[in-house]
């Protein structure tokens, strides 16, 4: 369908409605989804032949990733795993992902902005769950002091996966959308050029000239850029605040680099460095090694693995100073998985997005089942069902990152020990959404060359900017497809399960 786009440009979703063509019937969209390469995937000659091509292709293009053992320096640095073959996405969902960012933008902005929503909906959380608990105190905290900081900025993905109900058609449904550290935009955006080479060794030209421009990164960037402009100090610097472990620093230099293009200083620093080095002044203006603040963009702080007592202190002073947090304490809680599911409630996006109808059921046709467990009649029939029935749910607590989601015997066995305890409302349960798999090939350094059945999750970038009460940039800036084998059940890139892909959209 999309054979007339440029390749020069990002995609809009304009250029989904420019194909007069019609669209592949739904029976007709799963065979083609699961039936794309098949002359290729099981020639093992040609396969062996493109696959060293591939990886030198992705060194190349710098789809890079630092060594588990030297995750701090760049002198061995391997590629980013990734599929050696562009995976299947219907035409008309990621059209759909992409028309409905712009809402979901806004709805992330809302909640980040009412306080009696947040606090309703993460008043039991907090009581069971430490982490989601230390976070609403410094939330707390920052709102009796008074909010200092007057421009926001959201960088979020919202990620989906196709999922196959029983009427056998593919729909779009939410999985989370993650409104901190939102990764691999940078990556992302130097995948598809090693996609594009390999059709073009495979001898399919045609289909890799089909592969759609992504630039995450620079869309990303703008945003950031923005923020600092409209902090309004033009000797001030954006500090990365990164990780003690920094093995995914290429994806962040691919942003980094858009900003220094645009003369706009960057620095990177650690919570440590923050505890340690940085201060507020009399304004709430934030400082470190003589640079002020103007633009904080969190690439950490998002489990609790990255926070000791110096670390949430270091968090408290970036929340209360005047610099833009990207993203700021109310906003990383607006992206809780309870947040996720009370937002899945009847009624409630009316309540959050009254005058907007459109937006209400542009969203609304993301979810899929949401379910609470806290301590009532409601959470006892949830709980009952899940047992009764695991492989139709999926237990989640209040984390991030990939590995934590509860599956199968596994969820059932959790959830009998908890089932009459609070604790069970530190997580709440989704329904299990259920992609068809395809065939490909997963490349990963050290990792044998081999089939494997797959399926894909599709993220949207969004990115919106805000000063005072006037919304100045709100945008879908790319996308980013994983994915990974079925035989794990859960877990991103970083986790060592997806691995980076392209869409081939059918
Ligand atoms: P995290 O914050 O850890 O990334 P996610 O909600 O994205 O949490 O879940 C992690 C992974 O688990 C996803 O990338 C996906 O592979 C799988 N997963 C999550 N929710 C579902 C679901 N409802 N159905 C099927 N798989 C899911
Ligand atoms: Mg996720």
């Amino acid at each position: 369908m999309l054979e007339r786009l440029p390749r020069s440009r990002a995609v809009t979703v304009g250029d989904f409605h420019s194909s007069g063509s019609s669209r592949i019937g739904t029976t007709s969209l799963a065979f083609a989804m699961t039936a794309l390469w098949k002359d290729i995937l099981h020639n093992d000659q040609l396969i062996q032949n493109v696959a060293p091509i591939a990886v030198d292709a992705a060194l190349l293009e710098g789809v890079l990733m630092r060594t588990k053992d030297d995750p701090n320096a760049s002198d061995v640095v391997s590629y980013a795993p990734f599929t050696l073959l562009p995976s299947a996405v219907p035409s008309s969902l990621l059209e759909q992902a992409y028309s409905v960012q712009q809402d979901f933008n806004l709805l992330v902005d809302e909640v980040s902005r009412n306080t009696e929503f947040l606090e309703c909906t993460l008043a039991s959380t907090v009581k069971v769950d430490d982490f989601t608990a230390q976070l609403f105190k410094i939330y707390k905290q920052v709102l009796k002091e008074g909010v200092t900081q007057s421009v926001f900025l959201g960088i979020n993905r919202s990620d989906y996966m196709f999922d196959y109900g029983s009427d056998g058609t593919p729909a779009l449904k939410q999985v989370e959308i993650n409104t901190i550290a939102a990764s691999f935009g940078g990556l992302t955006s130097r995948t598809t050029a090693v996609h594009r080479r390999v059709l073009n060794v495979l001898g399919k030209p045609k289909e890799a000239s089909k592969l759609l421009t992504n630039n995450p990164s620079k869309g990303i960037a703008l945003g950031i850029a923005k923020a600092w402009e409209l902090y309004g100090s033009d000797r001030a610097v954006v500090m990365f605040l990164v990780e003690e472990a920094q093995r995914n620093i290429f994806d962040q230099r691919c942003v980094e680099n858009e900003l220094w293009l645009r003369n706009i200083r960057v620095i990177r620093r650690r919570f440590k460095d923050v505890f340690e080095k940085a201060s507020l002044d009399n304004d709430k203006r934030l400082h470190i090694d003589g640079e002020e603040v103007a633009v904080v963009y969190y690439r950490e702080g998002y489990v609790p693995k990255n926070y000791n007592k110096q670390n949430w202190e270091a968090r408290l002073m970036l929340e209360r100073s005047r610099a833009v947090k990207c993203p700021d304490i109310a906003t990383q809680l607006a992206g809780t998985k309870k947040v996720q599911q009370e937002l899945s409630r009847p009624g409630m996006l009316e309540k959050l997005l009254h005058n907007k109808p459109d937006a209400v059921a542009q969203l609304r046709a993301t979810f899929t089942g949401l379910y609470s467990l806290e301590m009532d009649e409601e959470g006892d029939k949830m709980v009952a069902m899940a047992i009764a029935d695991p492989d139709r749910f999926v237990l989640k607590p209040q984390r991030e990152g990939g590995g934590n989601n509860l599956y199968g015997v596994e969820l059932k066995q959790v959830l009998e020990k908890m089932k009459d305890s609070s604790e069970r409302t530190s997580y709440i349960l989704m329904d299990k959404l259920k992609p068809l798999p395809a065939l490909n090939y997963l490349l990963r350094a050290h990792s044998p060359l081999k089939i494997s059945e797959c399926v894909s999750e599709l993220g949207i970038f969004g990115v919106y900017v805000r000063q005072g009460q006037d919304l100045v940039m709100n945008k879908h800036v790319g996308h980013l497809l994983r994915t990974k084998a079925i035989e794990h059940a859960d877990g991103g890139v970083a986790a060592g399960v997806a691995v980076l892909d392209t869409p081939y959209v059918i």
